[in-house]
């Protein structure tokens, strides 16, 4: 073993560790439900992406048995060669009409899709402005595109139509795009796609969003794009299949034009196994459940609503959420993280978020209410938060 990585490892983790930055990893025995069991002990779970239950819903389980057993475990190939299944191609014409778009193409992860869109269209004559709260995996995305990154403050309109004219009027650039989460999942914000897509227009900006928080949560269960009624402006939505859908994988959506090029252009659809089958039909039922009645998404407002109104009346500071991901910003990385451990002691898990995920100081615990949270669950929440909140005096 090389004593120079085993050092630069040791210190590291070292580094982390004292600084209140190391994240320990809980394993969960079982479903991912409203509830969860880790290390024997059931907690009420507000830290799952698993927004409306659907990960452990018997529609979508028994689509995934008997696809598996008509079409095996695996897809066998990447798309080009002979990993283009019937199931995945019944998907893609479910996405592009739940997504409003002319059509849409599925990849093996959410992440992988902004490795694969962002690089494909842009490279390196081009220019990015990108908010400064995106995902990681959209900094990745357009890192490997090798364009000029400008970072846009959060949200912020007015930075937006600055930096976009200056790039614009610079002449430095082939073509320059503007890519935002849709829902940003540390604070639960929305962007502000209508003034996006009129900046957008006045510059010919291209338009990005990822959608994976919005999707299954916003527009009635749409997305975010759809939401402000605007799938003819923005030109490449983005999501993922993995947190309200409740299975995996991903999504690009968008005229005919852009996902024909995606297909011979994307390097994770054309070096990386595709989807598997069971997988890929049990999310062409979820994407169907949503078209057809909205009774998950309205439960999971509800839910959000709740447990949002009874931390605030609690003294909790919850920022700038509209949507159902409630943040209790704490601040301090060390105070932090000892909350999620109390938490956890009393019997909720909620994740604590600190640096480099949130910028320093910022440190919050993220609640993510499910659609299948009983309301006496989340009483029980709240009076452990109350309960620890006084403890460490986050809350008088
Ligand atoms: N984009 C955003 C905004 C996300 O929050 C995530 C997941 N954390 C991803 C992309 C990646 O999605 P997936 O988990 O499907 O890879």
């Amino acid at each position: 073993m090389s004593k120079i990585l085993n050092d630069y490892l040791s210190a590291n983790l070292k580094e982390l560790k004292d600084n209140g930055l190391y994240n320990e990893i809980n394993v969960v025995k079982g479903a991912n439900g409203p509830k969860i069991n880790i290390d024997d002990k059931e907690l009420i779970n507000l830290s799952s992406n698993n927004y409306l239950g659907l990960a452990t819903d018997e529609t979508l389980k028994k689509a995934a048995k008997e696809t598996i057993d008509t079409h095996g475990v695996g897809a066998g190939a990447v798309r080009t060669i002979n990993g283009t299944l019937d199931v995945h191609v019944e998907l893609e014409e479910t996405l592009a009409k739940f997504k409003g778009t002319e059509a849409a193409v599925a990849f093996q992860s959410g992440f992988n899709c902004n490795m694969a869109a962002i690089q494909a269209v842009m490279n390196k004559e081009d220019a990015i402005l990108s908010d400064e709260l995106n995902h990681a995996s959209i900094i990745d995305g357009c890192r490997l595109s090798r364009a000029k990154i400008i970072r846009v403050n959060h949200s912020d309109m007015d930075d937006l139509r600055q930096k976009a004219k200056e790039a614009v009027e610079s002449g430095k650039y082939k073509k320059v795009m503007y890519i935002t989460d849709g829902v940003f999942s540390m604070d639960g914000d929305v962007a502000k796609l209508p003034e996006i897509v009129e900046i957008a227009k006045e510059f010919d900006l291209i338009t990005y969003v990822d959608d994976a928080h919005g999707s299954g949560v916003m527009g009635k269960g749409a997305g975010t794009v759809k939401h402000f009624g605007l799938e003819k402006d923005v030109d490449i939505q983005m999501g993922t299949l993995s947190k309200a859908i409740g299975v995996v994988g991903g999504y690009v959506a968008g005229t005919q034009e852009l996902i024909d090029y995606l297909k011979v252009a994307a390097r994770p659809f054309l070096f990386s196994t595709s989807l598997t089958p069971g997988d890929t039909k049990a999310i062409n039922e979820a994407v169907k459940m949503l078209m057809s009645s909205t009774e998950l998404h309205d439960q999971l407002w509800d839910n959000g609503d709740y447990l949002k109104n009874g931390l605030k009346a609690l003294g909790f500071d919850i920022g700038n959420s509209e949507t159902p991901i409630t943040p209790c910003i704490i601040g301090d990385e060390k105070t932090t993280q000892e909350f999620s451990k109390r938490l956890m002691e009393e019997g909720v898990y909620a994740k604590s978020i600190v640096f480099p995920t949130v910028p320093r100081g910022t440190g919050r615990v993220r609640n993510m209410p499910m659609a299948s949270h009983t309301k006496e669950m989340l009483d029980e929440a709240l009076k452990i938060y109350e309960k620890v909140g006084k403890e460490l005096k986050v809350i008088s």
